[in-house]
């Protein structure tokens, strides 16, 4: 029996073998939208190392920032400016170096206040906190550690 199903990548319609379909997995119209399919996700998944491997009260070098979440530095640098251009990532452009942006830093959204009743203070970028500092002790809870 044959089911008619559409293409996740390419939104052809396409007739698969019912026993050929995996529950959970998807199915492609063929192998190149499922290796394009495959290719976007790795790339997704290492933007977000690429992320991650950033910190909001440090500013790292893209070469840091490379070697923190393992990939060559170009490819930090591909990620690190699509980042930048989502806003989750803010540069440090150092005038000494002829203006090459050399620093870069996690950046979380603008306009957000502490979120401690009655307080309007605005969070600084590099807050990744819901509370200011004056604010953030009384909302954490220290766990102990065995
Ligand atoms: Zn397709
Ligand atoms: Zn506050």
């Amino acid at each position: 029996m044959t089911v008619t199903l559409t293409c996740p990548e390419c939104g052809r319609e396409f007739g698969r073998k019912k026993y050929d379909i995996k529950p959970g997995v998807l199915s492609f119209c063929g192998r190149s939208c499922a290796s394009i399919h495959t290719q976007r996700q790795t790339k997704l998944r290492r933007k977000r190392t690429v992320l991650d491997a950033t910190s909001p009260s440090v500013w790292r070098k893209a070469s840091e920032v490379a070697e923190r979440a393992d990939v060559v530095r170009e490819t930090a640098l591909t990620h690190l400016r699509s980042l930048k251009d989502d806003g989750e990532v803010e540069v440090f452009t150092d005038v000494l170096t002829q203006g090459s942006p050399v620093y870069w830093r996690r950046v979380v959204k603008v306009g957000r206040t502490c979120q401690h009743p009655g307080c309007d203070t605005i969070l600084p970028r590099y807050n990744v906190d819901d509370y200011c500092a004056l604010h953030l002790p009384e909302h954490v809870t220290w766990e102990e550690v065995a």
